[in-house]
């Protein structure tokens, strides 16, 4: 059943704790080199103040040991956002629960924000515990979750706040609407032929989505370092390339399963080291000598997967074809965001490595959506449900 947005809750006057992912990657010196989490965000947070609501955010930030630590302070997110805002008064409360927060919070006026800052300085967050939720549901009347990069997750904020907050609204944000339309109606009602491009580095990662997409997809098409566990599985030679030995098994099984629609790289471009000026060589699949290792797809595959998504109506990718970041080994992963942006089919681009290929090509308007989760979209993918989003309220 759908859930509820915020757009269906009165907000007038009321102080409404939003738990966004302002998870942004900052430079060393603590400058923000992506807002785009954050402006992704934008939507629900001006929602609620155009409807004279007050606002509380709560995010975490990088991955601090459970006590507060400058470097992952969210003093920065806040200054970035108050920008975004212009007119709006953006204030950053020095700790998550305590008294900065809880006067911050008190004193709230008419189009304001307070963000607290990192929900991980606290232990409560990534152990769920009652106590520290039960603070933060003090802080308001409506619960909102528009973190869908967090949504896999059952941290505090995820879970046991909005359950401390039974009685009281408890929806999600037009980000996390967005994704689940995304990512379920592909799924659930896809336009055929349904493409699925997998990549990575590991097909450990991907089991459970490769298994899931089978049962769903007119193809399915593998590059990445995971096509060599494959290759392995089949008998070939992969050289020095990275595999999963034992997985090889599991690999053999999704190549029974899979039949005619896994679909296998047939070229493999390859070099004698991990670098950009290594000694390069393309081979045949499952051919690589001694003393090299796989480093892309070749460029016979890139061709054969261009074609197959030349003709897909709908399209989902996660994972680069290669080693993305290291030209000239980024030819396949560009052919295929090419091919993608070119297709005009539904496309759906989840992980980190192939949402920056396709913003690194300026591709993003050309594609229907770029999740801002990648474990959270490879989750949905799986076919799994999320009790962050389960636990919201029904339209
Ligand atoms: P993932 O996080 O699983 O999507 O994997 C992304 C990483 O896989 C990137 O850092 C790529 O460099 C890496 N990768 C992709 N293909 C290869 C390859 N053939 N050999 C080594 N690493 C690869």
């Amino acid at each position: 059943m759908a859930k509820k947005t915020i757009a269906a809750v009165d907000v007038a006057g009321k102080k409404v704790l939003i738990r966004v992912d302002f998870n942004v990657p900052l430079d060393e010196n603590g400058n923000i080199t992506d807002d785009r989490r954050i402006r992704m965000a934008l939507p629900t947070i001006k929602s609620v103040l155009e409807r004279g609501g007050k606002v509380v955010l709560m995010s975490h930030l990088g991955r601090p040991k459970d006590a507060p630590d400058a470097k992952y302070t969210l003093r920065p997110a806040a200054i970035r956002l108050g920008e975004l805002l212009p007119g709006t008064n953006v204030v950053f409360a020095t700790d998550t629960v305590g008294e900065d927060a809880q006067a911050k919070v008190a004193a709230l006026a008419d189009n304001s924000v307070v963000v607290l800052e990192n929900l991980r300085f606290q232990p409560g967050e990534k152990k769920g515990l009652p106590e520290f939720a039960e603070k933060l549901a003090a802080f308001a009347d409506v619960y909102v979750n528009d973190a869908f990069g967090t949504c896999h997750r059952t941290d505090a904020s995820m879970v046991a706040v909005p359950n401390a907050m039974v009685g009281k609204p408890r929806v999600c944000g037009f980000l996390v609407e967005k994704e689940i339309k995304y990512l379920t109606d592909a799924i659930s009602s896809p336009q055929r032929p349904f493409v699925a491009i997998l990549g990575g580095a590991k097909v450990s990662d991907k089991i459970m989505v490769i298994k899931n997409l089978l049962g769903i997809c007119d193809k399915v098409l593998i590059g990445g370092a995971m096509a060599y566990t494959f290759s392995l599985a089949q008998g070939g030679k992969v050289g020095g390339s990275l595999v999963e030995p034992d997985k090889v098994d599991l690999a053999k099984e999704l190549l029974t399963v899979g039949g005619d629609k896994l679909v296998l790289p047939e070229d493999v471009h390859c070099g004698d080291a991990f670098s950009s000026d290594c000694n390069k060589k393309v081979v045949a699949s499952g051919e690589i000598p001694d003393g090299y290792e796989g480093l892309d797809i070749g460029p016979k595959t890139a061709e054969k997967y261009a074609k197959i998504i030349a003709d897909a109506k709908t399209v989902v990718w996660n994972g680069p074809m290669g080693v993305s970041e290291m030209p000239p080994f980024d030819f396949g992963t560009k052919t295929v965001a090419q091919a993608v942006a070119d297709s005009g089919a539904i496309s759906i681009i989840g992980g980190g490595d192939s949402a920056a290929a396709i913003q690194k090509l300026g591709f993003a308007d050309k594609v229907s959506h770029v999740s801002t989760g990648g474990g959270a979209s490879l989750e949905m993918l799986e076919g799994k449900k999320f009790a962050a989003v389960e636990l919201l309220d029904e339209i």
